[in-house]
Parts: structure tokens; C-alpha cells; sequence
């Protein structure tokens, strides 16, 4: 259909899929859910085949998967403009690069490293800060365009290494408008005669990144601000081919909490996962993750916050895309994800929670006990794995009292426990529920004439082995008469 917008998350498998790039493909996503019959295609850039990472793309693949994002055209379910690999797709470069060529936009370079080398040092020495490839030096490099042509194609037929150069005009102002940053200008002056084909025979980003764009008709280039300044000569490339540049929207820079770009090495301080694949091993909920990920740096407009990928597509706007950098705040990530936890049902999260506590050789509970002890627990942690820490007297005995707890276990909490002990010896089954567990423990207290803390805190480490958790009587009521009393005198045994 013409005019319909096609939007391309591009990512190189050169490692597993970062937060912020995430962040960019989800962008993409929304912008193409946004619009009548929007497109949303992955292509991976694999030309650099040195810093290729295997399983890289099945880990990119499987990210945007776990996130419900659906690619409508990839490497799995391609569509009628692949291949949607590039390392598929190197003769089509070949075939570029030589019609800019020959339509005397671009030019064949024969110099080796030295002979740049030495061209930059002889610059430098006369003067120059920062010599390049350019407009003026290509005139005494050995190049297709000072060679005389018969021996040129001597070069090309012998097998000659070289590379396929732009020629970047010498002073010209590279202009466009960025949906996001509004007016953006280059200067050509600052630009080398970029490399478009490598003596390897393979493209670079800038080739492949332009070609692909056109082939695939993408409508919209959405990426991080990293690819600012890149942008200037795919306009030039664009220019070179004739072909009309698709639109260009630079996302801004995630940034870390304590300042500056969230980078792999502050996110490791900070404690914040990098890769995408960490939030999925540690059980976050996909669209906690994704609906934090939508505000880092875009918002509807008005105060709402909680939103399924469904309703961020047809609520997102480019440009309502903020242009400064957005600070990753992990507390708030926790706080959407707490949202999306709790709003399952206990049988929802059961079902979960069974292979990953499997996975921990935690055995569970039949369902009669895991439900109510799930619903007990969930207002009370942030993820779903933490049932399993915070709820693991449920499942049992404690092996051990935790330490700060225990500050708590003073000289008289056993003579005070042992007394509600007694109290509670006496129930039978039917008696043993919240209500009257709580209503005995005011009986000892008040007898004993001590706060509710006296007694409440060395009864919760004896039946927990925690400081903390969810509702006590509720929890003994769960447990049982029997595993209680079992508790109790574990601890007065062991803590006299
Ligand atoms: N392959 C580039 C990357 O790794 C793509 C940048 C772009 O979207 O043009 O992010």
C-alpha cells in the first residue's frame, strides 16, 4: 500500500539485546501499531563479521518476543523485501556501490594503511589538526579518480584490494528535519570521504544501513542519538543514489541515575541489568518492563502511567518524544512491575511460580495451600520469584533464624512464647484461625503487662525464621496447628 508507514528496528548481533536498544525497537513497534496498517520489520545488520556474537540474534529475537512486540517482517517471517539479513544481501551492495561509481559519486581507493598514514602525519606536520580523506586529499591518494582508467581496471582485474569511497562534496551544509530534534545541520568540511565497501568486500554500516532503507521502503528511520551524526552522510548517500530520504527520528540518550550516559559499566554499579535477557532470567513481568520502558522518554500528555502495549500503540506520538536524555529509575521499574504482579490471580502466579521454584529444588505446596499463602504474600514483594524468599516458611521449617530478627529474641521472648505456646496447645483445629491466634497473644501480653512487639517479634521468628512477612496469625492459620507447635518448640529449643 503506498503511503503506509514501515518502520525497521535494525540491531547488529554484536552482543545480547542492551535495555536501550530494546527501548528503540519498542519505540519503533508503537510508532508502527500507531499508524493504519503500520509495518514493524527486524533486520539484522551482520557485516561486521569480527565482532559477530553467536546467539545474538536468537537472544534479540526472543527479547522482542518475550515483550509481545510481533515483528510483521524478519529474518523468521520474511516479507517481499528480504533477505532481512544482510550478510544475505552482499551482492546487492556490490551492485550499489558500483552504480554510485559509475554515475561519479563515489570512487575506487587503492591505498594501503601506510600510504593514508603517511598522508596524515605529512598533513599534520604542515599544519592540519585533523587530516582526512577528503575533497583535497583524495586528489594525490591512488584512487580511480587519479589513476588513469586503464589502470585502474588493471588494479580491479588483477584482484587488487581496494575499497568503494563517497565522494563528500567539499563545502556544503547537510540539512534535514528530525522529527524529534527539529532542525539538524553538518557541515560537509568535517566529513572523510566515507568508506562504503571494505577491501574485505563487505559494506559498511553506512552502505548497507542507506541501501536497505530504500529496498525495504522504510518510511521512518527511528534510533537512538548515537546515530546522530551518521545521519548526515546517509543524507549525502541518499542524495548520490537520487533517492528520496526516509523521515529521521534520533531517540534520546538513556541516562544513568547518579549522571551521564547509562553505559554498560554504571549500569553494573548502579545495580540496574543491561541486557534484556537479565530481566527476563529474573522473572521481571514483560509489560512492567515495557510499559517503563515506553516513559522513558515519551509520555501520553496527561497523568495516566499504567498502560498495556496495546494502549501505547495507539496512544504514542513521535512527538511527544522528549529530546533530552531520560534517567533510568530502577525504583520506578519495580514499581511497574509490582502493578502487573499483583493484578494476577493467585492461580495465575501459582502456575509461574511452580517452575521456577522448581528450578530452586524448592518443592511447593499442593494448591490449597500455595493459593492462599500467594495471595498473603503478593502485596508484599515487587516480583514473582520473591514469593519464594519472603515465602519460604510457607513451604519450610526454617533452618536458620535470621540474624537481624534475632536482636529481637530477647531474655524473656522464650518464657513469653512458651505461655502463648500453652495457650494454643489447647485449640482444637476449628479454633486454630487469625482471629483467635491474635486474640490469645493480647491475652499474654496483657497479663504479662509487655508491648505487642515483645511477643509478636520472637513468635514471628519462630514460625518464620524472618522479621518480617506477611500477616502472622493469617500465616499461622495457613499453617497449621501441628507445623506451629513443631516451630515453636524448634525455637525454644534452639534459642532457649
Ligand atoms: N545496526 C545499527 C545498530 O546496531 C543500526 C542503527 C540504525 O538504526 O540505523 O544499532
Amino acid at each position: 500500500m503506498e503511503g503506509t508507514v514501515r518502520v525497521r528496528f535494525a540491531p547488529s548481533p554484536t552482543g545480547f539485546l542492551h535495555i536501550g536498544g530494546l527501548r528503540t525497537a519498542l519505540y519503533n513497534y508503537l510508532f508502527a501499531r500507531s499508524q493504519p496498517g503500520g509495518k514493524f520489520i527486524l533486520r539484522i545488520e551482520d557485516t561486521d563479521q569480527n565482532r559477530y556474537v553467536e546467539g545474538a540474534e536468537e537472544d534479540i529475537i526472543r527479547s522482542l518476543e518475550w515483550c509481545g512486540m510481533k515483528v510483521d517482517e524478519g529474518p523468521k517471517n520474511p516479507g517481499d523485501v528480504g533477505p532481512y539479513r544482510q550478510s544475505e544481501r552482499k551482492e546487492l551492495y556490490h551492485e550499489y556501490a558500483k552504480e554510485l561509481v559509475e554515475k561519479g559519486e563515489a570512487y575506487y581507493a587503492f591505498d594501503t594503511t601506510d600510504e593514508i598514514e603517511q598522508m596524515r602525519e605529512r598533513l599534520q606536520k604542515s599544519g592540519n589538526p585533523s587530516p582526512k580523506y577528503d575533497a583535497v586529499t583524495r586528489q594525490s591518494m591512488k584512487n580511480s579518480l587519479t589513476l588513469p582508467q586503464d589502470e585502474v581496471q588493471k588494479r580491479l582485474d588483477a584482484g587488487e584490494e581496494f575499497v568503494v569511497r563517497l565522494k563528500v562534496p567539499r563545502r556544503e551544509t547537510i540539512r534535514f528535519e528530525d522529527l524529534i530534534r527539529g532542525h539538524v545541520s553538518f557541515e560537509s568540511k568535517g566529513l572523510d570521504d566515507q568508506v562504503l565497501l571494505k577491501s574485505d568486500g563487505m559494506p559498511t554500516y553506512h552502505l548497507a544501513n542507506v541501501v536497505d532503507d530504500h529496498l525495504m521502503k522504510i518510511t521512518h528511520v527511528i534510533r537512538g542519538e548515537e546515530w546522530l551524526s551518521s545521519t548526515p552522510k546517509h543524507i549525502l548517500l541518499y542524495n548520490a543514489f537520487g533517492w528520496e530520504p526516509p523521515k529521521m527520528a534520533h531517540l534520546p540518550l538513556i541516562m544513568s541515575p547518579s549522571g551521564g550516559k547509562l553505559s554498560k559499566r554504571k549500569a553494573e554499579e548502579e545495580g540496574i541489568p543491561v541486557n534484556t535477557g537479565a530481566y527476563i532470567e529474573q522473572h521481571y513481568e514483560p509489560d512492567a518492563l515495557v510499559n517503563f520502558l515506553a516513559f522513558l522518554g515519551w509520555s501520553p500528555g496527561d497523568d495516566s502511567e499504567i498502560h498495556s502495549l496495546e494502549e501505547l500503540g495507539r496512544l504514542f506520538t513521535l512527538d511527544r518524544v522528549n529530546k533530552g536524555g531520560a534517567v533510568f529509575n530502577h525504583k520506578k521499574l519495580l514499581w511497574y512491575n509490582e502493578h502487573y504482579f499483583r493484578e494476577q490471580s493467585a492461580a495465575v502466579l501459582a502456575e509461574r511460580l511452580k517452575p521456577i521454584a522448581k528450578a530452586r529444588n524448592i518443592s511447593l505446596p499442593d494448591d490449597d495451600h500455595l493459593l492462599p499463602a500467594i495471595s498473603l504474600l503478593k502485596d508484599r514483594v515487587s516480583k514473582i520469584d520473591e514469593l519464594l524468599n519472603m515465602g519460604r516458611f510457607f513451604f519450610e521449617d526454617p533452618k536458620e533464624y535470621d540474624k537481624n530478627a534475632l536482636k529481637k529474641w530477647k531474655d524473656d521472648s522464650a518464657g513469653l512464647v512458651s505461655e502463648y505456646r500453652g495457650m494454643i496447645e489447647g485449640y482444637d483445629e476449628s479454633q486454630f484461625e487469625a482471629a483467635s491466634l491474635k486474640k490469645s497473644l493480647e491475652e499474654v501480653i496483657n497479663k504479662n503487662e509487655v508491648g505487642f512487639g515483645k511477643l509478636m517479634m520472637p513468635l514471628r521468628i519462630a514460625v518464620t525464621g524472618q522479621g518480617f512477612g506477611p500477616d502472622l496469625f493469617e500465616s499461622m492459620e495457613l499453617l497449621g496447628k501441628d507445623t506451629v507447635l513443631r516451630r515453636i518448640d524448634a525455637a525454644l529449643e534452639r534459642l532457649g
